[in-house]
């Protein structure tokens, strides 16, 4: 049963990883949007920010098969797969950014973009955005300040990370579209303490759109400014298109579209591999060539055979299948039907986000904005009784995490707008 299969879990699978998602107790299979406990009971899966093309693809379980039985190996040795998938990401990214590395999850991604931000610029200082979170690995830990992951991410920041205001544009100091001017002025300080001090600065990370405080989009112009800030200063400016990237947001591709803006370096993984372990950095040659300078990059799985099978057949799907279509269509359907309920129960504050990138954000009061996170807590459970998993987010964990695989049908959209609006009519 579910407590000793839990109690199994702890005997030697290390506690700090948490099973947090409010889960049942075994999932042994997945189809499309749905997982199925033993019993066979079906859950709508609507918080899977990995599982991009559904699970249990068949397209990419052959693919993959067959690849593991013909090959897989160190990725020191050569093989077309890894050339054919680095053309593919190169021919996705806007011009100028031609140059891939692969590896093996977003946090490693994200820890190569600050090495190569550090090797391209010859600096040391990073500015980061508070709220954010960009992995676990010592660097990429560094610069993520989101205290509902780390209740300690602000007092043991290293002396490189300059954390700035979180442009939530939601509950932050300043609110909505009009706040551009506001949000850019907190980094200009910022920038300027450091100029002051003779720190040079050597790049800037950010989500496109905000995943971690919620789906939030950054004020209109927020990144255009921003970057050339830290271009004016020799930075290097890093996109995190981990959640938001790789066709989630259905209007777009990539994130930074969005606020209109080219990134120097592209962080991606999570989508790309349907679940299996694989991420990408994309950059220009020219910042790719530094980190040669100082020495190598090599990852032993990162772009194996069956990793760059995994990717290409991921985005074969996605184009095939007209995914990023459906997560635009039943994306706005969702949101339009979100909205409803705001319009209905005052505890929804507000939906946030784009696609399939959505969140609904629970306040107790609508002017104080006094996060509802028990109400959140509580909401999630029942939607769990009722057939539905969901996880809150954000700092406050007030927010529904809104991310399923993008393939999601229109019937479940409704299913999961039907439930919850039920949840909130019943109360929690
Ligand atoms: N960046 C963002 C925006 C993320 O959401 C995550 C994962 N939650 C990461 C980086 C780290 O990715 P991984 O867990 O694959 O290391």
């Amino acid at each position: 049963d579910a407590a000793a299969l839990l109690q199994r879990r702890h005997r030697h699978y290390a506690r700090p990883q948490k099973n947090y998602y409010r889960m049942p107790p075994q999932i042994e299979r997945g189809w499309k949007e749905h997982l199925f406990d033993l019993e066979g009971r079906a859950y709508l899966d609507m918080v899977n920010n990995v599982t991009l093309v559904g699970h249990g693809h068949s397209r990419l379980s052959a693919a993959v098969g067959r690849q593991w039985s013909l090959l897989n190996t160190n990725s020191r040795f050569h093989y077309a797969a890894v050339a054919e998938f680095s053309e593919r990401l190169a021919a996705l990214a806007p011009e100028g950014l031609d140059t891939v590395f692969l590896v093996n999850s977003g946090s490693e991604a994200n820890d190569l973009a600050l090495r190569l931000a550090w090797a391209a610029s010859g600096a040391r200082n990073v500015v980061s955005l508070l709220e954010a979170y960009h992995g676990w690995t010592v660097a990429s830990d560094a610069v993520s300040t989101s205290i509902a992951d780390n209740p300690q991410a602000l007092t043991t920041r290293p002396d490189w990370v300059h954390p700035v205001v979180s442009p939530n544009t939601y509950r932050g100091p300043f609110r909505g579209e009009g706040s551009t001017g506001d949000y850019v002025d907190a980094v200009s300080r910022k920038l300027r303490e450091l100029d002051e001090k003779g720190g040079k600065l050597a790049g800037f990370i950010s989500e496109p759109v905000y995943g971690n405080a919620g789906g939030i989009p950054l004020p209109p112009g927020y990144l255009e400014a921003v970057y050339a800030l830290v271009r004016a200063r020799g930075g290097v400016c890093i996109a995190d298109e981990v959640q938001v990237g790789y066709g989630r947001l259905g209007h777009y591709f990539w994130g930074f579209e969005q606020q209109g803006v080219v990134p120097d370096i592209i962080t991606v993984a999570k989508g790309m591999g349907n679940g299996h372990p694989l991420g990408a950095v994309i950059t220009r040659r020219t910042i790719a060539d530094a980190l040669e300078e100082e020495g190598y990059f090599f990852s032993s799985a990162g772009g194996s055979p069956v990793s760059s099978v995994v990717g290409l057949t991921v985005l074969d799907i996605l184009h095939d299948e007209a995914l990023t279509e459906n997560a635009r269509s039943v994306g706005d359907y969702l949101k339009g039907r979100l909205e409803a309920l705001v319009e209905r129960f005052p505890l929804a504050g507000a939906v946030h986000g784009m696609g399939l990138y959505l969140g609904v954000e629970f306040v107790r009061d609508r002017e104080t904005l006094e996060p509802a996170t028990e109400e959140t807590a509580a909401i999630c459970d029942r939607l769990l009784d009722l057939g539905v998993i969901m996880q809150p987010t954000g700092d406050h964990l007030n927010v529904l995490k809104i991310k399923p695989p993008l393939c999601l049908a229109r019937e479940s959209a409704d299913f999961f707008a039907d439930t919850l609006g039920r949840v909130l009519e019943e109360g929690w």
